[in-house]
């Protein structure tokens, strides 16, 4: 293979090789976790040498429902997933919601102002001197980033132990992607834009909002991941051994039992 076919580009962007290559927003929190998800070792290195794979649960293929259509690739995306339709050949309720959000979307002349900028541009960059690759939903070149986002609700709350209460924002780490997206941009165009939400909901009356996230939240969250970035690529590049959360479908599925525990145990970490 010569080097032009490994470049990194849209069609490529998810293969194995490439997620091997470079790091990427998903495999650091797969590796780490956020707020709201405990990150696994065992469970993202398994992904990434192809021993695990997650089939996308239905809320999350009515959001890739709503991006492909944004993206212009709806057509493909509904070829791709024949399980949307129901027998008959009708979209199954839950998309057509996901058709109620576009509209939604589309009444918005704001939303829509943030939503037409360049489509999936990939990018590449480095954070810590470790390589990293960013799609961005839709890049307004000079001035803003904008990442599409469909969530369950906007204004939920979740309860993190030392924290209180947080946002979606903080609970799912999307103000992490948005900061690796502005870094990764500043070093291909020298310019830090301001990088925004742009979220629709599922509820029976979609909410929309374009979010922005300040600098200050931004840095620290970069910050937050240099020492982290070095173990992941020792584990990628098979130097030490995963930790195992032992909590996850991927733990569960692949655990040996070695000797009985005591009950006690089941309550550690409550
Ligand atoms: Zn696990």
């Amino acid at each position: 293979m010569n080097e032009l076919v490994t470049q990194l580009n849209n069609e490529n962007y998810f293969s194995p090789e490439m997620n091997m290559k470079y790091m990427s927003v998903s495999q650091y929190k797969d590796f780490v976790g956020t707020l709201g998800q405990t990150g696994c070792e065992a469970r993202a290195l398994a992904k990434l040498r192809g021993e695990w794979k997650e089939e996308p649960s239905i809320p999350m293929l009515v959001g890739s429902y709503v991006d492909s259509y944004f993206e212009g690739s709806l057509a493909s995306f509904k070829a791709q997933n024949p399980d949307i339709f129901t027998q008959k050949g009708e979209l199954k309720a839950q998309f057509k919601q996901a058709e109620e959000i576009i509209a939604r979307i589309e009444r918005d002349p704001l939303f829509m102002t943030f939503m037409n900028g360049e489509k999936q541009i990939v990018m590449t960059g480095k954070i810590y001197g470790h390589d990293f690759k960013i799609k961005i939903d839709a890049y307004h070149p000079e001035t803003a980033i904008v990442d599409l986002k469909v969530m369950k609700s906007i204004r939920d709350t979740f309860f993190v132990k030392d924290l209180g209460r947080v946002t979606f924002v903080e609970y799912w780490g999307y103000d992490l992607q948005l900061a690796v997206y502005q870094e990764v941009v500043r070093q291909n165009h020298e310019k830090k834009l301001p990088s925004y939400l742009a979220v629709a909901t599922k509820e029976e009356y979609p909410d929309i909002e374009i979010i922005g996230i300040d600098q200050g939240i931004m840095d620290v969250n970069i910050q937050s991941m240099e020492w982290k970035l070095g173990r992941i690529q020792q584990l990628k590049k098979g130097e030490v051994t995963p930790d195992r959360c032992g909590l996850c479908d991927y733990c569960r599925h692949t655990k040996v039992l070695k000797k009985p525990i005591h009950f006690s145990e089941l309550a550690v970490g409550i």
